[in-house]
């Protein structure tokens, strides 16, 4: 008789969730292993958790850790202590973590102290700008891990060239992208887009969180206005991350043509998204979405660790110097900005590949 094998998924934080949820309904359709979700609690709100794990259909955690708030460090130690015991009391024969958030790093040290083998999804890329916390993540998570499904042949070659053997890199497309072509015909329209008399192709969408923007609160009101100068008197609504919340000033809060909204769930987000003129944003996952979606992208970065959305997609790197922001928004509101492509492999069937490597991992 064969004993039935037994993965862990690992989910922290918001961009965690949507990375997730193709993966376990992967397994679930294929039948032959059994899973288990750790939640460790990094966000932990309903509009940064429970939405998504309602909206993306994902099975409710089997495991919360409760792990959120506190530094980079008191995080990752919380995490690392609470996931040592939960592995320690259920077997498991392969932990999956994703994405690059503090539980990524933190549930991959613990398990690999403990000798449990870790594969990581979206693994091999890198921003090389250490002063991003995601950055370190990715470092430490790719340099002790078993097993790396990758987004982009780029990512694979990377961890080559750091000595990973081949038979170890997974070469799958992008997870991110099969929960938006699944979820493509659901999105949905938020409250407020007929209340703010919103129409197709007149408004923009902003996300910021990233530290190096919104710590600054000088620079973010500068960058702010900059956008919002610049957009030809278009709304540009603006959902935003509890991080960028705390930072913002009266002076933000009131001009004109920003419209603040709380964070949205995914069907929201990718429906406003998927009908605006333009996205401005720091964020990487968003620009795997515009990428897909052929909606233009500016990205207020000097880097990104997802080059596939510029050389491929319709992002383009603007830099944080806000005197870059007028140009580009020109060029924006004139609509001369590129056209893009698609990525190889990111064609919704990424969580199908990962379960068809994860099988033979762990028989
Ligand atoms: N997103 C969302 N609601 C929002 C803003 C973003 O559902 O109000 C989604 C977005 O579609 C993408 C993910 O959140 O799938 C990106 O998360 P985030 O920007 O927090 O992380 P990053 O990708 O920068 O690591």
């Amino acid at each position: 008789m064969s004993i039935r094998k037994r993965i862990t998924l690992v989910a922290g934080a918001r961009p965690n969730f949507m990375k997730i949820a193709p993966i376990v309904h992967a397994i679930i359709k294929d039948g032959s292993m059994d899973y288990r979700i750790v939640h460790t609690g990094q966000h932990y709100d309903k509009v940064m958790s429970d939405t998504f794990f309602e909206e993306l259909n994902i099975p409710k955690p089997d495991a919360n850790l409760g792990c959120g708030g506190g530094s980079q460090a008191e995080q990752t130690a919380k995490i690392m202590m609470a996931f040592e015991q939960d592995l320690m009391l259920n077997e498991t024969d392969l932990v999956v973590v994703v994405g690059d958030v503090t539980s990524t790093m933190a549930c991959t040290i613990a398990a690999e102290k403990l000798h449990v083998k870790v594969a990581h999804v979206e693994a091999g890329i890198r921003s090389y700008d250490m002063t991003m916390p995601e950055e370190v993540n990715r470092m430490v998570t790719d340099s002790i891990a078993d097993y790396y499904f990758t987004t982009t042949e780029e990512a694979k070659a990377l961890l080559e060239s750091k000595r990973v053997p081949s038979s170890k890199v997974f070469f799958v497309g992008n997870v991110m992208i099969d929960t938006l072509m699944t979820n493509y015909d659901r999105l949905c329209k938020p409250d407020f887009y007929d209340k703010m008399n919103l129409k197709q192709g007149e408004y923009l969408v902003m996300t910021m969180h990233r530290p190096n923007n919104v710590d600054n609160i000088v620079h973010f009101d500068l960058m702010l206005k900059e956008i919002c100068e610049n957009a030809d008197g278009l709304p540009i609504i603006f959902p935003i991350h509890p991080r960028t919340a705390k930072m913002m000033t009266e002076g933000g809060m009131h001009i004109q043509n920003l419209h603040l909204v709380e964070p949205l769930g995914y069907l929201e987000f990718n429906y406003l998204v998927r009908n605006s003129k333009a996205v401005v944003t720091d964020s990487g996952g968003v620009t795997e979405e515009t990428t897909v979606m052929g909606v233009p992208c500016m990205t207020l970065r000097d880097n990104t660790e997802r080059p596939e959305t510029c050389t491929v997609g319709t992002n383009e790197l603007i830099g944080t110097n806000p005197a870059n922001i007028a140009p580009a928004m020109k060029r924006l509101m004139r609509g001369e900005w590129k056209k893009g492509g698609i990525p190889e492999k990111w064609d919704g069937k990424a969580a199908e590949r990962i379960v068809a490597v994860l099988k033979t991992l762990v028989e």
